[in-house]
């Protein structure tokens, strides 16, 4: 389960281990990124506009072919954003998790509308990255060196998104001091130890919630990719090259190119062109 958080500085101090409870307001069926009943009350038409912007802003294929459900849910403003819940191993049935109190689809506030599209796009980043296609669902409970990267998901096929980046980016003194926090069962030791490993290292990561796993780290910098990058390929830091490496991709570039189209229907001020 993935939870986005909170954007920028406030993160680590909320994960979820803390264990913000979240009011469940319901859950409606997707079926090849449609609802699958007419709506019968207010709550079902405000799920269908959240689903609108969801769709209206992102290219179809994957999302047609994975996201089964919404749900939306609340925590209050901040503590978890969103979500995108594998909803069992097979990594084919995806939910959507929106929480309605920090993204108020009324607002006019182009820092909050920022945010919760940002929360969207990262989702997205999930989403492109964790399915099926990507990810090698497995029963290993310790990763096995000779067969790549494991997450909660399985372990990242060769020649996947999160394979390449780990790859990349996730290698010598990195990963092994990356893999000494993450292996801590003292939730805040966890906690302090992860943000000392997020200062550590000033130059890789685009947000602190980055540093947490290669996961979240892919997902922070897909956003960038989306919002930040001015469409050349810079070296200069590492972040830079964490924008820029989605652009050997085609088909990311193209998404981008959707994403970046259709998301000035909700606000023309996001971007660095
Ligand atoms: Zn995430």
């Amino acid at each position: 389960m993935k939870y986005f958080l909170i954007i920028g500085a406030l993160l680590l101090s909320l994960t979820a281990f803390d264990q913000l409870q979240s009011e469940e307001l319901g859950k409606w069926k997707i079926k090849h990124g449609a609802f699958d009943q007419a709506p019968q009350n207010s709550l079902d038409t405000l799920a269908e506009q959240y689903w609108d912007v969801f769709y209206t802003i992102f290219p179809h294929e994957k999302i047609d072919k994975y996201i089964v459900s919404l749900r939306l849910i609340t925590d209050g403003v901040n503590g978890d954003l969103g979500g995108l819940n594998q909803l069992d191993a097979s990594l084919k049935r995806w939910e959507l998790d929106i929480d309605t109190a920090d993204m108020n689809l009324n607002s006019r506030d182009s820092l909050h509308i920022n945010e919760y599209l940002f929360t969207l796009v990262h989702e997205f980043g999930h989403l492109i990255s964790l399915n099926i296609e990507q990810m090698k669902p497995t029963n290993d409970r310790y990763q096995n060196d000779k067969k790549g990267y494991l997450t909660s998901e399985g372990y990242a096929r060769k020649g996947g998104y999160l394979d390449a980046f780990v790859k990349e980016f996730w290698t010598g003194k990195l990963m092994e001091d990356w893999t000494r926090v993450d292996e801590l069962y003292n939730t805040n030791e966890w906690v302090d130890s992860i943000y000392q490993f997020y200062l550590n290292y000033p130059d890789n990561f685009v947000t602190d919630y980055a540093a947490e796993n290669p996961e979240e780290d892919l997902a922070e910098s897909w956003s960038f990719f989306i919002f930040k990058f001015k469409g050349r390929v810079s070296t200069e830091t590492i972040k830079d090259r964490k924008m820029s490496f989605f652009y050997q991709y085609p088909e990311l570039v193209a998404y981008r190119k959707h994403i970046r189209t259709n998301i000035h229907i909700y606000t023309h001020k996001l971007f660095d062109e």
